[in-house]
């Protein structure tokens, strides 16, 4: 017999890599803390439903780093509820039609948005439905108030930082849960160890194993550090991610290495990646940041998105789990000291680990089932 599962919407959208990770991450957890239960959807809302020129926002993202005053100086003057909302009020008759046709073509039992540009529309969308609304967080430390609307049923945020900044928006004490970030089961559950994988990658098992990695696109200066330590002809192997950044990833295989290097796109293997190597080289991106404590590597982070990704270097440095260090110079001296001093190396990878969340995906989708639920009694009680 055919039974009709309770079905989750995910709104996430391709601007960088870490709503998409983070929802994946929630989907696979759903699944395996209640096996065959839920149908779940992911909508790219901007690339599917948000009107011209919004609808781009995914392809301008990734350019958006090579402004970096214009992005701190747009992130400070939206940052703060009322202000957010009054810019949405202003955008209302322009998104009107294309959210409520999200919700039209999609009758779920529960809506759960990972991407900060959703949640105000939606809610205001949504003000009669009996269909509950979770905000997940994915940004780790300085996060915007557009994250924050009271109308949400649910917000799960990733560390107590956040949870201030929630409070501080508005939102009560009753609907925060703090959880963490989202991280997919493979980072966690990775059987093999350095050595196999190593092997297994073809990549060279003795040498200090350098990742570099600029977040799903491949952003910030990934290039001009590179280079600096292929300069600087230091005793490592350097594994170079440049995303979905093409032309990137060509300039760097017309390069000549003095070091065994490979260069890849956008790999689907960062788990056994981020396992395999002894430091990480990235942006302060919120999801590669958490995915890092993992496997406790080392973090050297080399460039941010400023006001947004602010936080997640001072909670790296102030924990001791990396540096930051926005010059080429700084990062092949801090390899360097690493190198001359193994055991400090040592200290940094386990204040790392010691900021893992392992158990936050299955901590979340526990969240949303128990959502679901309500969302279902919700709706019987309408039709009693
Ligand atoms: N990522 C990946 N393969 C790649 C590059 C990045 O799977 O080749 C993933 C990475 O593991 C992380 C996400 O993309 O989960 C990037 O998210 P983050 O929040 O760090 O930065 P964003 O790209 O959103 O700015």
């Amino acid at each position: 017999m055919m039974t009709n599962k309770p079905k989750i919407l995910f709104l996430f959208s391709d601007t960088g890599g870490g709503h998409r990770s983070a929802a994946e991450a929630i989907i696979e957890a759903i699944e395996l803390e209640f096996p065959g239960q839920f149908k779940t959807e992911m909508v790219d809302f901007f690339r599917k439903y948000a009107p011209l020129p919004l609808n781009f926002a995914p392809d301008i993202y990734p350019h958006l780093s090579r402004y970096p005053n214009m992005w701190r100086i747009g992130y400070e003057v939206s940052d703060g509820s009322r202000r957010i909302r009054a810019f949405y009020n202003a955008m209302w008759p322009y998104l009107r039609r294309a959210v409520h046709q999200l919700l039209k073509e999609n009758p779920v039992d529960l809506i759960v948005s990972v991407h900060q540009l959703v949640n105000i529309p939606l809610l205001r969308a949504r003000l009669q439905s009996s269909v509950r609304f979770v905000t997940v967080v994915t940004d780790l430390v300085s996060t915007h108030s557009a994250w924050y609307h009271p109308g949400a049923d649910l917000v799960i945020v990733p560390t107590m930082p956040a949870k201030e900044k929630a409070l501080k928006s508005g939102l009560p004490i009753e609907k925060l849960l703090v959880i963490g970030q989202p991280v997919a089961e493979r980072y966690i559950s990775q059987a093999k160890n350095r050595l196999e994988l190593r092997n297994e990658l073809n990549w060279n098992t003795l040498l200090l194993t350098i990742l570099l990695v600029g977040g799903g696109e491949g952003m910030g200066n990934l290039e001009r550090n590179a280079i600096a330590l292929n300069d600087a002809k230091l005793p490592i192997q350097l594994i170079i991610i440049a995303g979905r950044n093409q032309q990137l990833k060509s300039k760097l295989e017309n390069q000549t290495w003095n070091m065994p290097t490979k260069i890849y796109g956008f790999v689907n293997k960062m788990p056994e990646f981020m396992k395999a190597a002894d430091i990480l080289i990235t942006k302060a991106g919120p999801g590669t940041i958490s995915e890092a404590f993992i496997a406790g590597l080392p973090l050297i982070l080399y460039s941010k998105m400023p006001g947004q990704e602010d936080g997640n270097v001072g909670y790296v440095v102030n924990q001791g789990a990396g540096i930051w260090a926005p010059n080429p110079n700084l990062v092949v001296e801090c390899i360097t000291n690493w190198i001359s001093n193994p055991e400090e190396l040592a200290k940094v990878s386990n204040r790392s680990k010691q900021l893992e969340k392992p158990n936050a995906s299955r901590d979340i989708a526990k969240a949303l089932e128990k959502q679901v639920m309500l969302s279902i009694n919700n709706k019987n009680q309408k039709r009693v």
